[in-house]
């Protein structure tokens, strides 16, 4: 029997996505029975005091390496980040006469959008849409009623690979941010925030578990006649033990902190190691004559998700094939807008982005435009 080690790919899905290999082996260590606790963490009552204390290190991890302030609560959710479009309009826009803007620049904005709509009054105060969200606002061209429920952005469109780099300054109403494909992938000033949600499936962990960092002041906002489960008062009430939580997400939430924290070093350097390798495939598609023709306009491309296209439908189904047999899986792009995308979260080790980019130069090559 093999450990399944030697048949792992490089695998560049856009979520899930690959995790980090020490973590995976300390799971599976792990899984039959967690040091002295005589049983799986799949078996484990949320309620046992071994379970609290694994929740209150995923949350501690978290704390350190975002250097989140007091103030904050953040809180272990299911549903998604789909459930975050609508329970942020849910708890902070509805009933209220205020308007929640949003900056709409991908696919996932403009459904965040969609499902604000059905609980009260949005505004759009930029849309990308004209240039298919090949860019992102230009710094200071935006700015939102200060008088606004929130303002909404998205900090990494996951299908057209466009990012801010950092935090737009549009005005003192709360910042909300969808961050579920680049949660981790850099420091990140809390304070500017009113509200981070992050799906884990892409940097933070397993499908199962979203991550929601909130100020406390916005807590207040919710009617208590909201659904409980939609309230994020129940869970920071109650610790996200409002109800019982995805437990083995929350577990792996606390295994990926630690490797980022002990392993990687923090997120400064998560950060740079992040830059290096968007950096080497950036410079494929610039170096290709047009050969790879990148969707997202440089100042705006993503560190996790590259997308780009080939000359034609048919060499774009050679590259994928042809990728495929290399052990470089899951580089389709999104259904909606075809082409390729290689997202390279923080689990993608350096040396799947080096394989990736001298694939992509030898098949250029290859097609006689080397
Ligand atoms: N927002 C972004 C930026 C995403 O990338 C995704 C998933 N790809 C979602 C929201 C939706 O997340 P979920 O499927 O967990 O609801």
């Amino acid at each position: 029997m093999t450990d399944g080690l030697q048949e792992r790919i490089y695998n560049f899905s856009a979520g899930p996505a690959v995790l980090p290999l020490p973590v995976l082996q300390q799971a599976q260590r792990e899984l039959l029975c967690l040091p002295g606790q005589g049983m799986s963490i799949l078996e484990m009552s949320h309620r046992d005091a071994a379970f609290v204390e694994i929740l209150a290190k995923a949350k501690a991890g978290l704390k350190q390496l975002l250097n989140i302030p007091d103030g904050y609560h953040t809180l272990f959710l299911q549903g998604g980040a789909r459930l975050q479009f609508s329970m942020v309009p849910l708890n902070l826009l509805k009933g209220s006469t205020r308007t929640a803007e949003y900056v709409i620049s991908g696919s996932w904005g403009s459904s965040a959008l969609k499902e604000a709509q059905r609980e009260g009054t949005t505004r759009v105060i930029w849309d990308g849409k004209a240039t298919k969200y090949d860019r992102l606002p230009e710094p200071g061209s935006v700015h939102s009623d200060p008088d606004a429920a929130y303002v909404h952005i998205t900090s990494n469109e996951t299908i057209e690979g466009v990012q801010f780099q950092r935090e737009p300054e549009l005005g003192p109403a709360p910042l909300v941010c969808d961050s579920s494909s680049d949660f981790l992938y850099r420091p990140l000033p809390i304070e500017k925030y009113g509200l981070v949600y992050a799906c884990a499936q892409k940097n933070a962990g397993p499908a199962g578990v979203t991550i929601v960092i909130i100020r406390d002041d916005l807590l207040a906002r919710a009617s208590d006649n909201l659904p409980g489960y939609l309230n994020y008062r129940s869970h920071a009430q109650e610790d996200s033990l409002w109800n019982t939580p995805p437990t083995f997400g929350i577990y792996l939430v606390g295994l990926v902190t630690q490797w980022l924290l002990h392993e990687v070093g923090g997120l400064e350097k998560m950060h740079q190691r992040n830059l290096a390798k968007s950096q080497l495939l950036y410079e494929e598609l610039d170096a290709s004559q047009g050969f790879y023709r990148g969707h997202a306009q440089a100042a705006n491309r993503s560190l996790m998700n590259v997308t780009f296209r080939l000359p034609d439908a048919d060499t774009e189904k050679a590259f994928l094939a042809e990728a495929a047999r290399r052990k470089l899986g899951g580089l389709k792009g999104h259904r909606s807008v075809g082409g390729i995308r290689a997202s390279i979260y923080n689990a993608m080790p350096v040396e799947g982005v080096t394989a990736l980019r001298d694939f992509m130069r030898e098949f250029r090559s290859q097609r006689g435009r080397g």
